[in-house]
């Protein structure tokens, strides 16, 4: 599974957790900086503790008897991936947002999937579907959230954290194409262009978009935690 990792991935993570031990270390020599990782952990505890309490009190969690096909498929995908440990998945409705994620609290891992994508993905068959879960899979599998803190300084340096981000972004998208070579492209055009249109956008004229340049695209891409959209469809196009 290494050749599914983006190679900017660990020299970006490398770079980024230098600079953030410094920047940890000067903290701690500084004694009142020691004051500030502190008010720092408790933010984030607090933040984490809330959001995982506001997804276990709205959200529908995925079972052997809620949604089972799904659990099924993700459970195969866990133990193909080689995971230890099955994250909880649960559905949430979110006003139309199209988007996943995976968060941690107390070493439990949690990936919430807005409840539209949901299901439009599960009614088109299950394949989109299982991509979505894969690449929130990939994000606990190579312990990003977990390892969160290790880079988190390096996010004030500019364009650093948000290019570790995005190197992140295509590993995990390389696991969906991967394990799901039949959903990534579906997957990524939903979130692209909607529920209802992916299936009339033309994904030939989506790639020959992602060829072109300017340099607020490029700003926008440099600054921006997720790669490109349309650069996300053509890379995992090109491993199908
Ligand atoms: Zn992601």
């Amino acid at each position: 599974m290494k050749e599914l990792i983006n190679p900017k991935e660990n020299i970006y993570f490398v770079i980024s957790a230098f600079i953030s031990i410094l920047f940890y270390l000067v903290l701690v020599v500084s004694i009142v900086g020691i004051v500030y990782i502190l008010i720092l952990v408790l933010i984030t505890w607090l933040a984490q503790g809330f959001l995982t309490a506001q997804i276990k009190a709205n959200a529908v969690k995925i079972s052997s008897k809620q949604f089972p096909d799904v659990y099924l498929a993700a459970t195969k995908l866990a133990e193909k991936m080689e995971m230890k440990e099955m994250p909880d998945i649960y559905v949430m409705q979110a006003g139309g947002l199209l988007n996943a994620f995976a968060t941690r609290f107390l070493s439990r891992d949690f990936v919430l999937i807005y409840s539209d994508v949901f299901e439009l993905a599960y009614n088109a068959g299950g394949n989109a579907l299982d991509f979505i879960i894969c690449h929130e899979l990939a994000h606990i599998g190579r312990r990003h959230i977990q390892n969160r803190w290790i880079v988190y300084p390096a996010f004030f340096i500019p364009f650093l954290g948000t290019a570790y981000s995005r190197a992140c972004e295509y590993t995990c998208d390389n696991f969906g194409a991967h394990f799901v070579p039949k959903g990534c492209v579906e997957g990524l055009m939903m979130l692209s262009v909607g529920t209802k249109l992916y299936k009339d956008a033309d994904v030939e004229e989506v790639v020959k978009q992602s060829m072109e340049g300017g340099m607020f695209l490029w700003l926008y891409e440099i600054t921006s935690t997720h790669p490109i959209l349309t650069k996300r469809i053509r890379a995992v196009k090109e491993r199908q």
